[in-house]
């Protein structure tokens, strides 16, 4: 268990990537494979200027009294760079919220698909009310709405399912 998260930084109270108000945590690390496996540059990422942010590092009990004292914000969105690089930390970070209490929704934006990542998501369906936005970042992809998050998603490849829904 890690007492802390290394993350680049913390927005309080954010409107764009749920349907309900959050606490949105920039997580540090990314191969940039959306942009590589497509032979185009990283710097042609939207989180490219994120990545050159410094890392901070940040006590998780610190963060969990920093959401909890906020009456406005309900759930807590873990984005980019790409979560699953820092999956330790994402455990231990939920893990804390659930041990204390907190049974809010968590959120996680990936770019990678679920057979990607199927240890890190079974690890997960432990935790109830969890969602997981999947799919790689598609340069001029059309965008979608996505009912379960309630806000458009870049890409039309791009979903989120419950944890619990994920095969
Ligand atoms: S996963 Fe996110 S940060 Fe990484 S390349 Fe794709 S869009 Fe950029």
């Amino acid at each position: 268990m890690n007492n802390f998260v290394t993350i680049k930084t913390i927005v309080d109270e954010n409107f764009q990537d749920y349907k309900k108000a959050s606490m949105f945590i920039a997580f540090p690390k990314c191969d940039f494979k959306c942009f590589r496996e497509l032979g185009l540059d990283a710097s042609k990422c939207q989180n490219y200027e994120i990545s050159k942010m410094k890392d901070i590092r940040v006590d998780v009990s610190e963060i969990f009294e920093r959401y909890t004292s906020n009456p406005i914000t309900s759930a807590v969105v873990l984005g980019g760079l790409e979560p699953f690089k820092s999956f330790d930390e994402v455990y231990s970070l939920i893990s804390y919220f659930r041990t204390n209490g907190c049974d809010d929704d968590f959120v996680i934006y990936t770019g990678y698909y679920p057979d990607e990542i199927k240890e890190h998501i079974n690890k997960l369906r432990e935790f109830e009310n969890i969602i997981v936005k999947f799919g790689r970042f598609i340069p001029d992809s059309v965008c979608k709405f996505d009912n379960l998050l309630g806000v458009n998603l870049a890409s039309s490849n791009q979903y989120a399912l419950n944890i619990k829904d994920v095969k």
